[in-house]
């Protein structure tokens, strides 16, 4: 990946590459007068201090030597790259726009005449620009705008790993005890998808992904495990009887398809019974042994394994098809309307009827998508639903059967998809504020459900 600032020095914007080496030595900057190069380095000595990010060390370069102001916030966030070693990667190229204050604040000092062409023709994917700038995002670059350099750092990194799949190490800022961020932060849009996972938090629904490899299925139902609150004292004692150990983390347990039927529930606890209040994770779930598949199925339903409870969300994932290109807009599967009906019920229509949410993951153009989509409060939100939801039964959802006929369109219903459906609506009018569920809350449940009805998607 390379970096290039943004310059306008004349009529044409032009893009002004960034070379960073690496050092053990202290931070340098070369082609520069002196002076200019003494300021740069204390500003950035300042920020990296104000960040928590200890001293910057690398050799820094330019394709050009004037206009240092104007390419000092590309040359930060260079350094930030290269602490992080995270700029040999094979990521798009990224252009950056504006000047950078001693606060870290970014600020627009030119106007942005053509930077979003100049980032095109340069290959950049991704441009970033100060906040206080009024522009329309761009067809062919991902355009973010950010208050300050912590902020750009961070929406670079959540680009990173869209465009890498890899796991990024945390940005390890001052405010440590700050309050725990939004989960998604990492996740790049998906926005459907992440709805879905704070409802089945927010009502401890199970859940099924389906899509071609690499849609990020499994990174999302991990993230379903940091949205659950951590156990009450209560739930705590239960998990201690069961596992020995006295935690506030809720468990999560992942099922592989090596894995039989007799490793799933032999010992004591058995391995189903230690997801109990917590979520049982299985990923390639239509690669999984029958048998295995129905046991989970089973002791869902019974809510105990040789007297240990078995109360947990389920979350599955799966491809669409058997060649796994189904949902690919790129690639054509070739699968027969019969295989793929075929590999669908080997998990079995009751296993199948037991999820509450069941939708397609299709992987989005990284260049369309939205990037800044935080929600501090995510997490007390949750949170706060969850109570609510605890406080219902079933009379509560059979109440809303009327409302849940009116709007199916699918025929032969049974009367435990019916009610989870009615769930998800109430769960989707709590997330609204709402006390009394409408009729498109009750639509909006049913576009959660989308395997038997609309299993060609695309
Ligand atoms: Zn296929």
């Amino acid at each position: 990946m390379n970096i290039f600032a943004y310059l306008h020095p004349g009529f044409t914007g032009k893009a002004v590459k960034i070379q960073i080496s690496s050092t053990k030595g202290p931070l340098n900057l070369i082609g520069f007068p002196s002076l200019q190069t003494l300021q740069f380095k204390q500003k950035a000595s300042t920020l990296f201090a104000k960040l928590g990010q200890g001293r910057p060390q690398a050799i820094l370069q330019c394709s050009t030597s004037e206009n240092l102001k104007h390419l000092e916030s590309a040359l930060v966030l260079a350094l930030l790259l290269e602490k992080y070693h995270l700029n040999s990667s094979m990521t798009p190229d990224i252009m950056v726009f504006g000047t950078l204050n001693l606060d870290g604040s970014l600020e627009r000092e030119q106007t942005l005449y053509d930077a979003p062409q100049t980032a095109r023709i340069n290959r950049c994917g991704l441009l970033i620009a100060p906040h206080s700038l009024l522009i329309e995002n761009q067809k062919h670059v991902n355009l973010v705008q950010c208050a300050d350099i912590e902020e750009a750092f961070r929406q670079l990194q959540k680009y990173l790993l869209l465009s890498e799949g890899v796991t990024l190490p945390e940005f390890s800022t001052r405010q440590t005890n700050a309050p725990v961020k939004d989960p998604f932060a990492a996740i790049l849009g998906l926005e459907k998808a992440k709805k879905a996972l704070s409802l089945c938090a927010a009502g401890n629904l199970n859940i099924l992904l389906y899509g071609p490899p690499g849609a990020g299925k499994t990174l999302l139902l991990h993230t379903l495990g940091s949205l659950l609150p951590p156990l009450t004292e209560e739930e705590q004692h239960t998990a201690a009887k069961i596992n020995g150990k006295l935690s506030q983390k809720r468990p999560v347990i992942e099922i592989s398809p090596s894995m039989g039927e007799k490793d799933v529930l032999q010992g004591n606890p058995p391995l189903i019974s230690l997801a109990n209040q917590g979520m049982l994770l299985v990923d390639e779930l239509a690669n999984q042994k029958i048998k295995t598949l129905q046991a989970i199925s089973f002791f869902l339903d019974r809510g105990e394994c040789k007297t240990y409870p078995t109360s947990f969300i389920l979350a599955g994932a799966m491809n669409g098809c058997p060649c796994g290109k189904f949902g690919m807009e790129e690639e054509i599967c070739r699968c027969s309307e019969q295989q793929i009906e075929r590999y669908w019920n080997k998990i079995g229509p009751a296993l199948l009827d037991r999820f509450d949410i069941c939708i397609p993951i299709i992987p989005e153009d990284l260049l369309v998508c939205k990037v800044d989509s935080e929600n501090p409060h995510i997490l007390d939100t949750i949170d706060q639903i969850r109570k609510l939801s605890s406080k219902r039964n079933e009379e509560h959802y059979l109440k809303l059967l009327p409302l849940f006929n009116q709007c199916n369109t699918v025929k032969r219903v049974s009367i435990r998809r019916a009610l989870s459906s009615c769930k998800t609506a109430r769960l989707i009018a709590d997330f609204k504020g709402k006390t009394i569920v409408g009729k498109e809350d009750m639509i909006e449940a049913l576009s959660y459900k989308t395997y038997g009805v609309d299993r060609h998607y695309r």
